[in-house]
């Protein structure tokens, strides 16, 4: 497809932005043209997940790319992931978990943050909407990831839902990106729209999952996000590749690359 001017323009900025490599793949758009007004713009990141670990596994690569890049990546944890381990109370347990997002957290560039729902628990009313919007608009995000709402775990449901609302209340002001976990067993019905080359960050990825040692992290690599990885990888033409689904900003809904 031949690009129009300000096709080229765009990823012209992205370049200058030391991004420009998030398009190498066949991504659709790997970064919103709203999002890339200035060329020294730096952007504000959020990355909502339903228990530490959920945005590392799920988008770690990319959230480094961003962060590597100069911009603002926040990793907003819906819950502390307290009910993991029946042999420990809810205390031992997010006490341990946000330790170990903490260091991931730090492998990869992101700020960790917490909006205090409970793990296996989580709520999705009117209350919970309204408190997600708040939080996540006091953010002022450019662009949000969410984890996939079609999801075996009610947690990720949840996870999805919240920041749809948000994204709908907020005009659509924002990109919404949804992510993909553990798919075939959580994550169902996931069609990518856009991908974004890992190759470069696997390594670091995998050490930021790995931080997360009460999750077995070996088997959920190998069993799950190795061949994800690579599945994705295939479909993007690259040897490693992590996949969205991705929600437009208003005004950009109607448009295609070239016209
Ligand atoms: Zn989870």
């Amino acid at each position: 497809m031949k690009k129009s001017a300000s096709a080229r323009r765009h990823f012209i900025k992205l370049s200058a932005m030391g991004i420009g490599s998030l398009a190498a793949a066949p991504v659709v758009q790997a970064m919103p043209a709203s999002a890339t007004n200035t060329a020294d713009k730096k952007l504000r990141i959020v990355c909502v997940g339903a228990h530490p670990g959920d945005p590392e596994f799920g988008c770690g690569g990319t959230m480094a790319k961003y962060s590597d890049a100069g911009h603002k990546v926040t990793f907003l944890y819906l819950t502390k992931g307290e009910a993991s381990d029946p042999k420990k109370t809810y205390a031992e347990m997010a006490d341990l978990r946000t330790k170990e997002a903490a260091l991931s957290c730090k492998i990869l560039g992101a700020t960790a943050m917490y909006a205090g729902q409970i793990d296996g628990n989580t709520v999705l009313d009117k209350n919970k909407n309204e408190e997600m919007t708040k939080m996540i608009l006091a953010l002022e995000p450019n662009i949000v990831f969410t984890q996939w709402p079609v999801d075996g775990h009610p947690d990720h449901q949840v996870t999805g839902l919240l920041p749809l609302t948000a994204w709908v209340r907020a005009e659509r002001k924002f990109h919404l990106y949804f992510y993909e976990v553990n798919t075939g067993s959580e994550t169902m019905g996931f069609t990518p729209t856009d991908y974004v080359d890992i190759t470069s960050l696997r390594e670091r990825k995998k050490e930021a999952m790995f931080a997360h040692k009460t999750q077995d992290p070996i088997n959920t690599y190998n069993d799950y996000f190795k061949p994800l990885e690579e599945f994705r990888g295939l479909e993007a033409g690259v040897k490693a590749a992590e996949a969205f689904i991705h929600f437009k900003a208003k005004g950009e809904r109607a448009s295609i690359i070239g016209l």
